[in-house]
């Protein structure tokens, strides 16, 4: 049951959005983007119901930005997203820079708990796209900063989340404020009666689009033994390894959301020395085809890819999928494990599961009827005992089956002059220690805690009174005023905090005191440098070298 496959094009993006998406490594709509995007594009209104992790921020930006008129730009802004926290609006400014750079978008994001300043000075300097929080939305509009005259387009983005925060009136204020006339989009993880009633006050003859699907179609799932895992993004390499580790596939398929996250995974497991391939849409027929071989021929095991890519692929002996990132719809889960457990054979389907993704998990969980358990992360003791016990498995395996005892003939002689000279159990360890090594060689010694708890649907605080501010990399997110960078060098490539902040200070002119926190990571290093100079920053280190590596360095999506 292949879904059809509907590229960006064919919903009537012009040429330099669709490249931008192409270099972002999208190689075709979710499916809320496919429902979405030419609904806004010819001015609906709309009521969406989608969860983070559907692709829903895309699919009201890309209309938008289609719909910038040239004539207009830059004077006031055009389009308004309220959204209910200062992380989402930081996130969404973040999905507009990257979708919009083409074509040059100036956005700014507004929220409490950080200076005015700042704000009102982008506002003054003319932007296309306001995103913003309703209090400090309001608050602009009453000091006469943010003008609403002109927009066309008003997003409610996780406007249950907003209604649950309690600012409902705020938004009734600030939606009186602009055109009568205006296009209105209200995206909400959930439908209760309120967002029913704000949504027939407020839009006009909405289009209804959602995603969340029926709860009966779990016939459809074959025998396979589901489980997830919570991970922050931050720790998913060196959770899928360990995941690896320890399930031992015969060959699995490991599902990412784009190109370059198909890449660099592809890339981190095999420097590992993992047998791992990129499949993705970037790809020539005779790279694909070659991959394919060595997968069927078993010379590789793992196979890393995008959905575009595994479709229509059918591959007997896979015994795992694993969603390194979970799909942007129920059906397309339902799809990735349908590629295991054939024929009666039982699967396996492992899910890394971002602490915000709780509501796709349940979503998906209700499209198959059943609960994904989830489980923790092995740890690093748990991987070596297991791979002792695989070891001895395999050594009785042999001594137990009468076929092979011909084979073990073969070393009698040598064996036992090696008995008659050495102390027979020191003999069987050395033996034992090294079949156990060509089994598996070395594992990871970073025996961090991986589990993350998930996001149990506690409100985040209210922006301005105790928002929380971010604690650094390892926390929430960056402190007001900065962003995160995702350096591609880590500890594997002797990478110290030093060397981050000597190469950021050193490159960009940025003050030490200003860079940080820093946390270097296995495989990649992530870093909280201030908003306003983030552009500057990645330019500049992506064209240096850190410990002699070329780095690769962007913003942050986490
Ligand atoms: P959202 O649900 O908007 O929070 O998006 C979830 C993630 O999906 C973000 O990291 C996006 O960058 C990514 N994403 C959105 N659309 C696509 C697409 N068509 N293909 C691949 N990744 C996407």
């Amino acid at each position: 049951m292949d879904t059809p496959s509907l590229d960006f094009a064919s919903l009537g993006l012009r040429g330099d959005l669709l490249s931008t998406l192409t270099s972002l490594g999208y190689e075709e709509p979710t499916p809320i983007q496919a429902a979405s995007i030419p609904l806004l594009i010819a001015g609906n209104d709309m009521l969406g119901q989608a969860a983070t992790g559907t692709g829903k921020t895309a699919a009201f930006a890309l209309p938008i930005l289609e719909r910038l008129e040239p004539g207009e730009r830059g004077k006031e802004p055009g389009a308004l997203v309220l959204v209910p926290t200062r992380e989402l609006a930081l996130q969404v400014s973040q999905a507009f820079h990257s979708y919009g750079r083409a074509i040059g978008v100036r956005l700014v994001a507004i929220y409490g708990g950080a200076p005015a300043r700042q704000q009102i000075e982008a506002l003054r300097r003319g932007v296309d796209v306001v995103i913003a929080t309703p209090g400090r939305a309001l608050d602009l509009c009453n000091r006469g900063s943010l003008r609403l005259g002109n927009v066309r387009t008003v997003v409610l983005d996780e406007a249950d989340e907003m209604l649950e925060m309690g600012f409902i009136e705020d938004i009734e204020t600030i939606l009186a404020m602009t055109p009568a006339a205006r296009q209105t989009v209200l995206f909400s993880a959930t439908m209760p009666k309120r967002i029913d009633k704000l949504a027939s006050k407020h839009l006009r003859h909405p289009e209804r689009v959602a995603i969340a699907a029926p709860a009966s179609q779990s016939n459809d799932v074959p025998r396979v033994r589901q489980a997830a895992f919570v991970v922050k993004r931050f720790d998913k390499p060196a959770a899928v390894m360990r995941i690896l580790d320890a399930e031992d596939p015969t060959a699995a398929i490991i599902f990412c959301r784009t190109r370059g996250e198909v890449d660099d995974l592809a890339q981190a497991l095999s420097a590992r020395g993992y047998q791992a391939e990129a499949l993705h849409g970037g790809l020539t027929q005779d790279q694909r085809d070659r991959v394919m071989g060595r997968l069927r021929s078993r010379a590789t095991d793992l196979l890393v890819a995008t959905d575009v890519a595994a479709r229509g692929l059918d591959v007997d002996h896979l015994s795992h999928v694993v969603n390194y990132d979970l799909p942007s719809s129920p059906e397309i889960y339902v799809h990735r494990i349908g590629r295991v457990g054939r024929a009666g054979r039982e699967g396996v389907a492992l899910s890394l599961v971002e602490p915000r993704e709780r509501r796709m998990l349940s979503a998906i969980e209700k499209l198959i009827g059943t609960n994904i358990p989830i489980e923790k992360v092995p740890s690093i003791a748990d991987v070596r005992t297991l791979r002792l016990e695989r070891t001895r498995e395999a050594i009785e395996e042999l001594l137990d089956d009468p076929e092979q005892q011909a084979r073990l003939e073969a070393y009698q002689d040598v064996v036992a002059e090696l008995l008659d000279e050495r102390d027979p159990e020191t003999a069987l360890l050395a033996a034992f220690a090294l079949v156990h090594a060509g089994t598996g060689g070395d594992i990871e010694d970073d025996d961090r805690e991986l589990s993350a708890p998930l996001d149990n649907g506690t409100r985040p605080a209210k922006e301005g009174k105790g928002a929380k501010r971010g604690d650094g990399p390892k926390g929430a997110g960056p402190a007001a005023g900065k962003t995160r960078l995702w350096i591609s060098v880590g500890r594997k490539a002797g990478v110290t905090p030093g060397d981050i902040v000597g190469a950021i200070t050193g490159e960009a002119g940025i003050k030490g005191k200003d860079v940080g926190p820093v946390k270097v990571q296995e495989f990649f290093t992530l870093v909280d440098v201030p908003e306003a100079k983030a552009r500057k920053i990645v330019k500049a280190l992506n064209h240096c070298t850190i410990r002699g590596r070329k780095a690769k360095v962007k913003l942050d999506q986490g």
